[in-house]
């Protein structure tokens, strides 16, 4: 097994996941097998209880597990499924030493940080990579070098560097970013330059030092970098800004970096397959046409929030040569003013995830506008259920039907929590999560996007539409398409005689990839494209 860290330098948000996935991707497109792990610093168990306003979207995994988001970015890269294991944060870390503690596996020594939290980094690092049987580990330590949290774990990378072989079998890659400064625009490289010290201190020599800039780094200053931070000229990638994030693993392969991490890490590669990469950014950068999607929700001025709903739109878009510019409407606007111009330039309207009651009746009045108007809809786990509550209330005329989520109090719990959920008091990773089975009704839109009846999707949600009132939903026109198993819970709805108006109470955006859209995504992207240039685009 070969490691290549990834860590950071200067400043936060300079696209170290987007450089981690990108590595992997390039790796392997030399028909290497890769996986990858993610270390983050907090003492959270996991991003479950994180809230998306500072983290941006909480990723959910197969197996239940909710982490960064740059799982999601390595699952999309890479095109693997990734587990709960593969986010590493201290908060795992300590909880497993003082468990340790308590049974008293330590034999009665001090329990320390060095040793014992770095071995048990280590022995994390490598039981997960292992277990994988890939050939490369991308391992990318999330916060940057410095920080007080991140030191046990660059310790214990340290010490793996060392004991597999010193420089055989790990590979350090530091990111960091060059900024220009004046009015002649002159790239300075003192930042990059004192990071690389820091590193230096704790006793990690990069390999390789991807520098984030507006512009591709001059000769001159690749040059200035590899002098003073000891690194081959080679070495010094720029990584300029790029029209898509698709575009990046050209831009580094382009700068040799991929044969340069081969030859350094001694392992055999095969022939480069970019060939269908480089076919989907071509669709990405030069789209014929443009729909325009409005995303309905609260978390609207951090697009990350909703990044996999803004990928599963890059990949549905991709397939049908159309680019789909994703519009953030904050849901508490449309409460307080009504429906607005953007909503009524839309040619689809997605109501994504949620929680909390701020901005809800927003959300009903969207859906309540694409229901009416014809406009192509989506809704997704909280979006379902507000377009459920909105059929309860609107075509029903159960007024006061609510989520009990919303309302305890309300006479028609249209959307409510299953008894197991009201025993549970705990919040970390207690709510109905992961991949679990549907079964799609043939013969409906679903189906129709899907192509079979048996479909495993993710999901994170604790409250479902309530059973006794599915007849008269059905009545209504909101028929259920997509059930569990047993028939018990709701999973996809559609309603009748409307274009496109669907949702699902699963989130398929957590397993759309390139080349493999999610089906309830390009379901709205062609119903968008029908209504804004006809039905036989
Ligand atoms: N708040 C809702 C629930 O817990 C929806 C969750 C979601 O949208 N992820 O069921």
């Amino acid at each position: 097994m070969k490691y290549v860290f990834v860590t950071g330098g200067v400043l936060s948000g300079l696209g170290k996941g987007i450089t981690a996935s990108s590595v992997g991707r390039l790796l392997k497109s030399r028909g290497l097998k890769v996986t990858a792990i993610k270390i983050d610093p907090y003492l959270n168990i996991d991003a479950g209880t994180m809230n998306p306003f500072e983290h941006g979207e909480v990723f959910v995994l197969e197996d239940g597990g909710e982490v960064d988001l740059d799982l999601g970015n390595y699952e999309r890269f890479l095109d693997v499924n990734l587990t709960s294991n593969h986010n590493i944060t201290t908060g795992k870390v300590y909880r497993a030493v003082i468990e340790k503690e308590r049974m008293g596996e330590y034999l009665g020594k001090t329990v320390q940080i060095i040793p014992h939290i770095t071995n048990e980094i280590k022995n994390e690092i490598r039981g997960v990579a292992e277990a994988t049987g890939a050939d490369v580990c991308i391992v990318e330590l999330g916060g940057t070098v410095g920080d007080i949290e991140s030191m046990p774990f660059l310790e214990a990378v340290r010490q793996m560097n060392t004991e597999l072989g010193r420089g055989e079998n790990c590979l350090f890659m530091h990111t960091t970013l060059v900024p220009v400064l004046g009015t002649v625009g002159e790239q300075k490289t003192k930042p990059t330059q004192h990071s690389v010290k820091e590193l230096r201190s704790i006793g990690i020599q990069p390999d390789i030092i991807v520098a984030r800039a507006k512009q591709a780094l001059e000769y001159s200053i690749k040059r200035k970098i590899s002098l003073f931070c000891d690194v081959p000229l080679e070495a010094v990638i720029s990584a300029p800004d790029a029209k898509s994030i698709y575009e990046v693993p050209l831009i580094l392969d382009e700068q040799g970096l991929t044969d340069f991490m081969i030859k350094r890490l001694g392992i055999e590669g095969g022939s480069e397959d970019l060939r269908d990469w480089k076919k989907l950014l071509e669709r990405i950068l030069h789209p014929s046409r443009t729909v325009n999607i409005a995303c309905v929700g609260k978390y609207t001025h951090l697009a990350d929030s909703y990044i996999s709903h803004l990928e599963a739109f890059h990949h549905s878009g991709a397939e049908k040569d159309t680019k789909v510019d994703l519009c953030f409407v904050d849901s508490e606007i449309i409460q307080e003013h009504g429906v607005t111009e953007e909503l009524e330039e839309a040619d689809g309207i997605l109501i994504p995830g949620g929680f909390g009651n701020r901005g809800i009746l927003g959300k009903m009045l969207a859906a309540k506008y694409a229901r009416e108007n014809r406009v192509p809809f989506l809704g997704i786990c909280l979006g379902f259920q507000i377009s459920t509550i909105e059929i309860a209330r609107d075509v029903i005329g159960l007024e006061t039907a609510h989520s009990t989520e919303f309302d305890p109090e309300t006479c028609d719990p249209v959307v409510d929590l299953l008894p197991e959920q009201r025993e549970i008091k705990k919040k970390g990773a207690t709510m109905r999560l992961g991949g679990q089975p549907v079964v799609v009704t043939e013969g409906s839109k679903a189906y129709d996007l899907y192509g079979k009846t048996l479909i495993m999707e993710r999901h994170r949600h604790r409250y479902e539409v309530n059973p006794k009132y599915i007849e008269r939903l059905e009545d209504a026109g909101w028929k259920f398409t997509g059930k569990s198993p047993d028939g018990l819970r709701m999973e996809i709805a559609e309603l009748q005689g409307h274009p496109y108006f669907v949702a699902s109470q699963f989130h398929p955006e957590f397993k759309s990839r390139p080349g493999k859209p999610s089906p309830l995504h390009l379901g709205l992207v062609n119903a968008a494209i029908e209504r804004k240039f006809g039905a036989s685009s």
